[in-house]
């Protein structure tokens, strides 16, 4: 039987359809799951999002690129094929897309998370016949707490530097994990900062129902820090953009940081673990709960995942050709 996906150069093609999902290189139509850079890239002639997708793929590549933003659950034809979107749960607007060719259902998940997330819309199972699942923590020594404990870590680490007299530098991906940071910060314990790159996204998760605290642009050369919390995405780690920040305790919100020594190695003071991907049980839980007779992975390294579900007797394989993984959190 044909499949309603194929895998091209440029990514997963659906031939009924003529569009790619998350494609690299120049293509006419990219069906776009969120607007992370490993995944929304530029140069490509039309776009396809979800609505609350929109502004911040905007934000990122320009506000002349032709797109268009999509309701969740909305079915929409295009070619032969019936395609919606459905909440992902792993940042605001991210989606996975179903494609229907034919009575035969595939779902690319891009990047997901089955965890509750109040910075985002809350994940959706989607039942099909083939999935295609990321498997950036595919592994069974990933998982997760839930948020509010890391939300409750984050706190009494910056009241204890306030205590101390020195600035908290927390360190996460520019959009999607400062936003679900920021969330979280209680602002009865000092001031908060954020930087340049965080700002943009702000309006627009607020726009969606998502409620900050009153977040402040640091000011060049105004000096007084203690107590102050500062959000920064990672790429700014090691710039003269942080030294301002004299003596901060450094802190990272990361998946990764619950791989043995990765704190010691970027010389931070804390890591907290939190990640906008699904652990290790939410991978399984996801991937049982599609009913998918089918399963192929991609954005990791999956072989681990893959031959577990083997073992479960699921139809399990990495996707070709998709290896490779350059992303954000
Ligand atoms: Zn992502
Ligand atoms: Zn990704």
């Amino acid at each position: 039987m044909d499949e309603p996906m194929i895998v091209r150069p440029e990514g997963l093609y659906c031939p009924a359809g003529g569009f790619f999902i998350d494609p690299r290189g120049r293509v006419d139509k990219a069906l776009v799951t969120h607007a992370h850079s490993d995944h929304a890239r530029p140069g490509h002639g039309n776009y396809l999002v979800s609505e609350s997708c929109l502004p911040l793929l905007k934000l990122r590549l320009g506000q002349e690129i032709r797109a268009e933003g999509i309701a969740y659950g909305k079915v929409c034809k295009i070619g032969d094929a019936h395609v919606s979107f459905h909440p992902a749960g792993h940042i605001l607007g991210s989606s996975q897309i179903r494609v229907e060719v034919g009575g035969r259902v595939w779902v690319v998940s891009g990047d997901y998370k089955p965890q509750p997330d109040q910075s985002c819309e809350a994940f959706e199972l989607v039942k099909c016949d083939v999935f295609v699942s990321e498997c950036t923590f595919g592994l069974p020594v990933y998982r997760w707490q839930e948020e509010e404990i890391i939300h409750q870590q984050i706190n009494a680490w910056w009241q204890e530097n306030v205590e101390a007299g020195r600035p908290s530098m927390l360190f996460a991906y520019s959009l999607g994990k400062a936003q679900r940071v920021l969330r979280g910060l209680d602002s009865s314990i000092g001031p908060i900062f954020a930087h340049g790159a965080v700002h943009p996204f702000l309006p627009v998760y607020e726009k969606c129902g998502v409620q900050f605290p009153r977040v402040q642009k640091p000011k060049e050369g105004s000096g007084e820090w203690a107590g102050s919390m500062i959000v920064a995405p990672p790429a700014v780690e090691d710039a003269g953009w942080t030294r301002r920040f004299k003596g901060a305790s450094r802190g990272f919100a990361s998946g990764w940081m619950a791989v043995r020594g990765a704190r010691r190695r970027r010389n931070l003071d804390r890591g907290f673990v939190l990640s906008d991907h699904a652990d290790w049980s939410g991978l399984l839980e996801v991937i049982k709960g599609t009913g998918a007779e089918c399963i192929k992975l991609i954005h990791g390294n999956g072989e681990p995942l893959a031959r577990y579900l083997q073992e479960c007797g699921v139809d399990a394989s990495m996707l070709d050709g998709s290896g490779e993984r350059t992303g954000e959190e």
